[in-house]
């Protein structure tokens, strides 16, 4: 008898909704727990708060004395909050964040103790980091990594911990860490963004950019996937047949929240806001016990670290709530997956957001300039932003019929396709004065009005325009925003910055009108992009033929997909704007390559262990089962038992058949993984694991899950898929 199956089972008929406090309103908690303006005005000195305001608006650097005052009125703040602790936040390359907490609390000389926390400790500390991922740059370097505070996200309290947002770099100024090479494409958008926004509006001075993001995830209940070794280990079910009902009905998206859930969802939401993260939706999503969770948009280096946080926020309310939180791109089979779409977009200090059409034809000539060059860029590095989302989980998803292909293309509707194509028309070099106004009047006067009713909304392309923003569907549910926040941000900076180059010089040297100059560039561009733009089904097999006519890439595995984050072109890109040198882009590479091989050796394993000790031996169990009860109608009917036992015997042959399938591949298997491992250069090893390794786990995971359907189901030791998607 399968206990743990059933005992879990069991475990979850008692389940109740744990009860919630929630505040009556949400405002007044709001960001409670962060070291904010309001709480930087009641506990620093007038001097400390304008140099710190100072760091996040313009970037300047902090005085040494000055940050001794700063950590002394956080200390005061953090304390009367009653936390006991510190620690610098990182997000090093494993993906998730990284704490190590110290106690404010320090012995003195004559034995009594003071709670100290100095300057120094809040701006730089040296994590023992040596068992962080860094592609070798320490060794190279033999040097040390450490971090240092970044004042433009704020400290905040978790539990009784002050967490302070740090980088985490080496001695020798390699990033090591997915915060310090966002925080420099930042930089590079905002002054090739600002520059070129001057063109429409001499007072911009600053432009961030901003992220919204949509995190979605599945909850299972924690006593079922405890019993999964898959789920435990590897974060999705390496096997395990389709429920009788999946998501054919469509009957949970959107659908009532089950009450258990709700309540998570209420409780968590209420640690978001006293952390300050501004969360607004949430609902049920496609697949049974899945949801999604997403708040107001901010600075992207903002919405990077609230989205890490949240990641992490979530594990520990769903613990209490008996649930286990699975952020798997691709949990379970022939269901949908998760993604977490990236919403992105420019805004310029004087509040404009500058992908947004406005109310007269300048401001929609400062538009399509951002929508223009934001789309050159996209077709220019279509291959380094499908990199920029390559995972191991990820694959699963990209190019699986329910999810944005791995080919990028850009959908902005047709309203704007015309646009484009009418802006195509443009005469070269100076237009006339009708031409002018026609323009104004029937072509750059017209966006606001057309975009209301633009309500195209093509949900298999990977990168949308969706009104007053860009909105890239291809990232995974389980990715740092950070990875290809980056990237977006780099390539739009390049692209900006070599735009105004042309402008300039159309206006210098061809003494052209500035906006003659604006029309007759983004007039070639709109030219030279076009293979970008791509409004058909993305999940069809016509458009993987066409897109390879257009010479668009189509990267299906990450180690295929990984090559272009080393490339020339990238590093030139990556040295050129100062976000990254080869050094660091080669350790990266080696860092991602490094860790799809392991993902896929891991996942590996615990198959094996599945289908051999757990799958086979209940198989043959039930097996011995049909052999008595064949036996037993021999001894009754003699040679007459034929007639009685001719579907026992086919069983009893079918059960054989998969074993031995089963028990083959999972033999061919360890044989690669044995090969694969001897391979010593890392992007190689992975795509030994890919290409060699992974394509034994649906031979096996086939055999396993036909076997599910055949055995006596009390037999059968791993939780079913109806119990996992079902169970509420
Ligand atoms: P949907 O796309 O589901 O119809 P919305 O357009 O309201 O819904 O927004 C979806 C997400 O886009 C939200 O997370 C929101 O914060 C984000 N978003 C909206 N405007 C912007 C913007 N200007 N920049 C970045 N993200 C934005
Ligand atoms: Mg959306």
């Amino acid at each position: 008898m399968p206990t743990l199956r059933f005992h879990a089972i069991k475990e979850t008929y008692n389940r109740v909704p744990i009860p919630v406090t929630e505040p009556e309103r949400r405002s007044e908690i709001f960001g409670k727990n962060v070291f904010n303006e309001a709480a930087m005005r009641q506990y620093l000195t007038k001097d400390s708060f304008k140099s710190v305001m100072d760091a996040i608006e313009n970037g300047s650097k902090i005085e040494r004395h000055i940050a001794d005052h700063i950590s002394t009125g956080m200390k005061e703040w953090a304390i009367a909050k009653g936390a006991t602790h510190y620690t610098h936040w990182f997000q090093p390359l494993t993906g998730a964040t990284a704490e190590k907490h110290d106690a404010f609390f320090e012995t003195m000389e004559n034995g009594q103790a003071i709670e100290k926390f100095g300057g120094g400790q809040l701006v730089q500390q040296e994590p023992d980091a040596s068992s962080f991922p860094n592609g070798g740059i320490r060794n190279t370097f033999e040097a040390r990594g450490y971090t240092a505070w970044d004042p433009t996200s704020p400290a905040f309290i978790y539990g009784t911990t002050l967490c302070i947002p740090t980088v985490f770099v080496a001695y020798t100024g390699e990033a090591l860490d997915y915060k310090t090479p966002l925080l420099r494409a930042l930089q590079s958008i905002d002054g090739a963004a600002t520059a070129v926004a001057k063109y429409f509006d001499k007072s911009v001075t600053k432009v961030i950019a901003t992220l919204g993001w949509e995190q979605e995830y599945f909850l299972v209940d924690s006593a079922l996937a405890a019993s999964r070794p898959d789920i435990t280990l590897a974060g999705r079910t390496l096997l395990g047949h389709s429920s009788a009902k999946g998501q054919q009905l469509d009957d949970h998206y959107f659908g009532s929240i089950p009450a258990r859930v709700l309540n998570f969802m209420r409780h968590l939401e209420t640690e978001c806001m006293l952390l300050g993260i501004p969360v607004k939706t949430r609902h049920n999503e496609v697949a049974p016990n899945q949801f999604e969770l997403a708040p107001i948009f901010e600075e992207t280096n903002l919405a990077v670290d609230h989205n890490s946080l949240l990641m992490d926020l979530m594990h520990k309310i769903a613990e209490k709530h008996n649930f286990k939180v699975l952020f798997h791109e691709k949990p379970f089979a022939n269901v949908n997956g998760s993604g977490k779409h990236n919403n992105w977009s420019l805004a310029t200090n004087t509040g404009v957001n500058l992908l947004s059409p406005g109310s007269t034809p300048m401001k929609n000539l400062q538009f399509l300039t951002f929508f223009i060059n934001t789309l050159k860029a996209v077709n220019e590095y279509e291959e380094l932003l499908r990199a920029s989302i390559a995972s191991a989980s990820n694959d699963h998803r990209l190019g699986a019929n329910e999810a944005p292909p791995a080919i990028i293309s850009a959908f902005i509707g047709s309203q704007l396709t015309n646009v484009l194509d009418e802006l195509e028309k443009v005469t070269s070099g100076k237009l006339s004065p009708q031409e002018k106004t026609d323009l104004k009047l029937n072509v750059v006067g017209k966006i606001p009005e057309i975009l209301l009713d633009n309500t195209d909304r093509n949900r298999t392309s990977p990168f949308a325009f969706t009104g007053n923003k860009f909105e890239f569907r291809a990232v995974g549910s389980t990715a740092n925003c950070a990875n290809p926040m980056t990237v977006l941000n780099a390539i739009v900076a390049r692209q900006l910055i070599d735009f105004k180059a042309e402008v300039d010089v159309l206006i210098k040297d061809k003494k052209m009108k500035k906006d003659d100059a604006i029309f007759n560039v983004l007039k070639e561009y709109i030219k030279d992009s076009k293979r970008i733009r791509f409004e058909g089904d993305g999940y069809g097999e016509a458009w993987e033929k066409e897109a390879k006519k257009r010479g668009l890439s189509n990267h299906k595995t990450t180690p295929e997909a990984l090559k272009a984050k080393v490339s020339k072109k990238t590093i030139a890109l990556f040295e050129g704007l100062g976000i990254m040198s080869k050094v660091e882009l080669e350790a990266r590479h080696e860092i991602e390559v490094e860790d799809y091989a392991l993902r896929i050796q891991i996942e590996g394993r615990i198959l094996g262990d599945i289908a051999r000790n757990h799958v086979i031996p209940t198989a043959i169990r039930y097996q011995n089962m049909l052999i008595e009860n064949v036996q037993g109608l021999k001894n009754i009917y003699g040679t007459d038992f034929k007639k009685f036992s001719a579907e026992q015997m086919s069983l009893i042959e079918q059960i054989s058949e998969h074993i031995a399938k089963i028990n083959k591949g999972i033999t061919d298997m360890i044989d690669a993984r044995k090969k694969a491992n001897k391979v010593e250069d890392a992007e190689k090893k992975a795509f030994a694991y890919c290409d060699d390794v992974k394509p034994f786990f649906q031979v096996i995971r086939y055999h396993c899950d036909k076997l599910e359907l055949l055995v006596d189901d009390e037999l059968w030791p791993l939780t079913k898929y109806r119990e996992l998607l079902f169970t509420k």
